[in-house]
């Protein structure tokens, strides 16, 4: 059993790391601050802290409570905000980490699991894509979360820090109840859109581009289901070395383009989901797939879902239930 501080933990992979690590037997405090997570989300019987990681005070008083270790996932994740607000993006995601990793060294906390993404490599040269590609980000997010990973392997030499960047593909889908899911705003994001669209509270959804050099001429993502992701933070986390930082793509390997998931959605939601064609969407690359084969013989992870039919049901179960997210 660890006890495990959770930043972030209110939003939508972090809760459901939440319920897997509780499940796992782990004891677990969020802290949060609720500018995109849901408190409702955090299951009852969670210590939870409503307070922002650049209270150093705050978070002091939280860490210095005694943890075996913490997992990251509190920051700002809009591509095209990023480019617009850079300074925004680098004051959270950065600033805010070195923040927590000074607070953890000085509270001698010396794990960490953190949430980096495959957008730290830019336009791959070649796909899948293997954690020994070149990272070289296209956007303010993507700088963001590299410059982390460098930090982590820096402060593993400097202090002994163990930690872990699982480089998340495009996380998707709701846990398998329906309790918990995707609730962002604006919703910006392929999969709820398309669901927006099912239950008619959008008229269409834009496909951002048709002239892509892919089978069917729209983007291909790897769309990786959120408890997958969570066994994967959980492996992760109970695999760290002192003084190691080591990454791992998280993602099945499995290609959908946008025209496929939303032919899926279709059939899964039996709604005709009307798309229009609209221009490309800055800084998209064509095709990101992962090669997940360190992780799986790494650490022993498995995907449940590998079929985008049955991610989107799980995320469809989420938004008919919860037509306006949490509790708006
Ligand atoms: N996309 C789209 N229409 C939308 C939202 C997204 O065509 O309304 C495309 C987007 O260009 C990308 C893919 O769907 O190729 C997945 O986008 P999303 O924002 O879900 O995730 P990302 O890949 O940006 O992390």
């Amino acid at each position: 059993m660890m006890n495990i501080f959770v930043s972030g933990g209110a939003g939508y992979v972090g809760s459901h790391c939440v319920r897997r690590l509780v499940a796992g037997g782990h004891r677990v405090t969020v802290y949060d601050n609720l500018c995109a997570g849901h408190r409702e989300s955090v299951p009852e019987g969670v210590a939870f802290v409503c307070a922002d990681l650049a209270d150093r005070d705050q978070l002091s008083k939280t860490l210095g409570e005694g943890f075996d270790a913490v997992m990251h996932f509190a920051a700002f994740l809009d591509v095209g905000e990023s480019v617009k607000a850079p300074l925004k993006y680098y004051q959270n995601n950065v600033s805010n980490t070195i923040g927590l990793l000074e607070t953890m060294r000085d509270c001698d906390v010396k794990r960490m699991v953190f949430s980096s993404t495959c957008a730290t490599y830019g336009i791959p040269a070649e796909v899948p894509i293997t954690e020994q590609q070149n990272q070289a980000p296209i956007n303010p997010y993507g700088h963001t979360k590299l410059a982390m990973e460098w930090a982590l392997a820096d402060c593993a030499k400097a202090w002994g820090l163990g930690s872990c960047a699982l480089r998340y593909f495009n996380a998707a889908g709701a846990a398998k109840d329906g309790s918990i899911g995707e609730d962002h705003d604006p919703e910006i994001h392929l999969i709820p859109v398309v669901l927006q669209v099912a239950l008619e509270q959008r008229q269409h959804v834009s496909i951002f581009g048709k002239d892509y050099p892919t089978p069917d001429g729209t983007c291909v993502r790897d769309y990786i289901h959120v408890e997958d992701l969570a066994d994967a933070h959980l492996l992760a986390i109970e695999n760290i070395h002192p003084g190691v930082f080591d990454a791992f793509n998280v993602g099945t390997g499995i290609g959908t383009s946008v025209r496929q998931l939303i032919e899926a959605a279709r059939e899964v939601t039996g709604h005709e989901i009307p798309a229009t064609d609209a221009p490309r969407r800055l800084g998209d690359p064509p095709t990101l797939l992962a090669d997940p084969t360190k992780i799986k013989s790494q650490l022993g992870w498995r995907p449940k879902y590998t079929d985008i039919s049955a991610i989107l049901e799980t995320a469809w179960e989420w938004h008919r239930k919860h037509p306006t997210g949490y509790t708006r």
